[in-house]
């Protein structure tokens, strides 16, 4: 085993007395424990806020005198022992769900592979879905106690920011992030240098460097080819997410698949279940293979060895989303690797081969889809959509048999849930609830919340979400640098009591952004009625290459500069984790307008219902599932369209009756008290339903039970068998 060590650095000058703050700051557990963060928001809330919410930043800046001030406060002091307790507890409990449930495999590994990981606001190196649910993935693998260990890229120049200019056209910008700053630290070998790894690119070999971050109980390693050895191009390589240059992403993706099995061993980490959050990781399959044949293994015995222990999740409904590359370009990365595999080109090409409109592609969900015993699609519909899309696969077995599962996607609760409705449900549900949150009986316990008081909760948190647009507005006004209508844009004039619907995610064609722009005069009517007036937020960026994207956003933006709006339409700019946290803690209703089935499960919706906004959506994705007639609103019909034009307009007309003859009226509709009794009534509902079920906990338990552990017993097996 390679000895190795991670260097916590030592560089805060903090009072001895709470030094272990800066311990805490390295470990992503206080993301989800809000005592942990209000330990540091209570030696200086301005700054924290400022700072957003990084703690690193935060104890690197934060001044002697405030420091010294909560040393001499008893209440702190005695704050901060009890959240000390709590963090070690954490981290050394050995009575976890996974160890009390499978004794057997707990010292069983499972990799964990993603392109990106979206842990938190201040380590922006996620792009959005797909990174989110690996990022909540891991906090729940932490949380159940599972031997998981991830490997990702760490981007150092992050995903970028976003601005709208005054004519809607969204601006991008990438800053160089300070490592120094990020809950990240270098790995070291025994001789004290940097630990690194290599892979073979056309003519040289680029090497990457490894980095940790610590996820409460387990590890995140993160490649990153920012290392002297390298050619200033090839230092580049991981600066950014998803190039559009085939050439640079081919590069990642024997980076992040071959290098990062590279890593694991260097690192001494033996995995029996390797798992893949989408093809981008697909190479490790290769690299593992590699690995066998070199040791005097036929290529077939090599394939089937590595397929017991691979599980592979799709995320992608449509074809032409899947990643792929051109033949040319496998010719060019990949000539010196099939000798190593003993194969031919052409057996090598199989591996991947799929015909395109456009000619012959290497497919990267096809060579993972080979090369697995198991894969899976992220809702049930997304199951059946991707058993139908990769049934040529199969040709021997009808749709229905194609061995493609499906796990729904869930959020992590301690992450999105708002401090306050952990509070509210903790006396509520009992203070066992924790344990027990994904156990739906738990719930019933909802209907004993005060209407007046979860009532009162909500207004709370929907000012809180107005305020932190204020700000923003007022901030961007401060700075000279936006013209007046964009300070009206940023909601300036949002408020604290109108009906108010939140529109938040990437801007994709599919998602539909503009879906409510399409009866504009009825949108206006309905915004600016003086009686029942509404509010709709909306966020999201577009791919900087996605020219379509960007035209949507400048349609919203449009719309939302109309003075006939009425300040009624907003845009935030540069959405992130913390903005989605505001917005699903605060908004009314969640609207999500993607046209299905496009949508393979989506997971904002589920943040949102478990802070008690009610859900708006196209029967798509999770909602589909989630949606039982009494929680929220479904948008369309549980149905497919042939013509993609009909099924807009069908979306659009229902889309507006909903909202127009249902939803407003039912928001408005207040009884003797005050209250909107009946409006109160679908969020218990919604909250009871959609709380234990589209959690992580939920999810990461089906994985265990129905993939990883079946994967981990097949490898098992196959070694026995070898040893007779
Ligand atoms: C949850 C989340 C997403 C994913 O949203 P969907 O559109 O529902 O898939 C994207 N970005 C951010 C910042 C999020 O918090």
């Amino acid at each position: 085993m390679e000895q190795f060590h991670i260097e916590m650095p030592n560089h805060f000058s903090l009072p001895r007395r709470i030094n272990r703050l800066g311990q805490l700051a390295y470990n992503l557990w206080w993301v989800w424990n809000p005592e942990a963060q209000t330990l540091f928001g209570l030696i200086n809330k301005p700054l924290w806020n400022r700072l957003n919410h990084n703690p690193i930043a935060f104890l690197y800046k934060v001044d002697r005198a405030h420091l010294n001030a909560v040393t001499n406060d008893r209440y702190y002091l005695e704050f901060y022992d009890r959240v000390m307790a709590k963090f070690d507890a954490y981290l050394k409990a050995e009575d976890t769900w996974f160890n009390t449930r499978y004794p057997r495999l707990s010292d069983k590994k499972i990799a964990y592979f993603s392109f990106e990981f979206g842990l938190h606001e201040s380590l922006p190196v996620y792009a959005g879905g797909l990174g989110i649910l690996a990022g909540d993935h891991l906090k729940e693998a932490s949380d159940l106690g599972l031997p998981l260990t991830a490997v990702g890229f760490v981007y150092n120049q992050g995903y970028f920011s976003q601005r709208i200019t005054e004519d809607g056209w969204q601006e991008t910008r990438n800053a160089v992030l300070n490592f120094s700053e990020m809950p990240i630290l270098p790995v070291y070998d025994s001789e004290g240098k940097p630990l690194s790894i290599s892979v073979e690119l056309p003519g040289r070999d680029v090497h990457a460097r490894i980095w940790t971050i610590q996820v409460g109980r387990l590890n995140l390693y993160l490649l990153d080819t920012n290392v002297e050895q390298n050619s200033p191009i090839d230092q580049q390589l991981t600066a950014r997410l998803y190039s559009n240059d085939p050439e640079v992403r081919i590069s990642q993706e024997i980076l992040l698949g071959m290098g990062g099995v590279r890593a694991l061993r260097r690192l001494g980490i033996e995995p029996s279940v390797w798992h893949m959050n989408e093809g981008h990781s697909a190479f490790l399959t290769i690299e593992r293979i590699r690995e066998l044949v070199q040791q005097g293994i036929s290529f077939e015995q090599a394939a089937e060895t590595v397929r017991k222990g691979n599980i592979f999740t799709t995320h992608t409904p449509v074809p032409a989303g899947n990643d792929q590359f051109p033949l040319w370009l496998v010719d060019k990365f990949f000539a010196n690797t099939w000798p190593q595999l003993n194969l031919t080109r052409d057996q090598f090409i199989n591996l991947g081969r799929q015909a395109q409109s456009w000619g012959e592609a290497f497919v990267m969900p096809v060579l993972a889809l080979k090369l697995s015993d198991a894969a899976n699609a992220v809702s049930e519909l997304h199951g059946q959509v991707s058993r139908r899309m990769w049934q040529w696969m199969w040709p021997d077995r009808p749709e229905s048999e194609v061995p493609i599962t499906h796990i729904t996607n869930g959020v992590h609760t301690g992450t999105w849930l708002a401090r306050r409705m952990r509070l509210l449900f903790e006396r509520y549900l009992g203070p066992d609830w924790w344990e027990r949150f994904d156990d739906p009986a738990l719930w019933d316990r909802i209907e004993e919340i005060p209407d007046a008081e979860l009532w009162a909760l909500r207004g709370h948190l929907k000012r809180k979400l107005v305020n932190y647009a204020n700000e923003r507005a007022r901030d961007a006004w401060l700075s000279g640098s936006v013209h007046p209508v964009q300070v009206v844009a940023g909601g300036v004039l949002l408020e604290p009591y109108s009906l108010t619907i939140g529109f938040a995610r990437r801007f994709a064609t599919y998602k539909r952004g503009s879906l409510i722009l399409r009866d504009y005069d009825r949108l206006l009517r309905l915004i600016t009625n003086p009686d029942r007036p509404v509010q709709i937020i909306f966020a999201g960026k577009a791919h900087p290459a996605d020219e379509p994207g960007k035209l949507l956003i400048q349609q919203v933006y449009r719309a939302v500069k109309d003075s006939r709006a009425g300040g009624r339409l907003v845009f935030l700019e540069d959405y992130d984790m913390n903005m989605a946290r505001f917005l699903v803690q605060g908004v009314d209703v969640w609207m999500n307008t993607p046209r299905r089935p496009n949508e393979a499960s989506g997971t904002s919706g589920m943040k949102a219902a478990l802070n008690g906004a009610l859900n708006f959506s196209v029967m798509d994705g999770w909602w589909r599932e989630g949606y039982n007639g009494a929680n929220g609103w479904a948008i369309g019909e549980d149905r497919d369209y042939p013509d993609p034009g009909q099924q807009d307009e069908a979306d659009a007309v229902s889309l507006f009756d909903r909202l127009e003859n249902e939803i407003i009226p039912l928001y408005y509709q207040r009884s003797a008290d005050g209250l909107p009794n009946e409006w109160v009534a679908r969020i218990k509902e919604s909250i009871r339903t959609l709380a234990p079920q589209f959690s992580t906990r939920r999810m990461v338990k089906e994985y265990v039970n129905n993939l990883y552990a079946a994967a981990a017993e097949r490898v098992e097996g196959k070694g026995k068998q070898q040893e007779r």
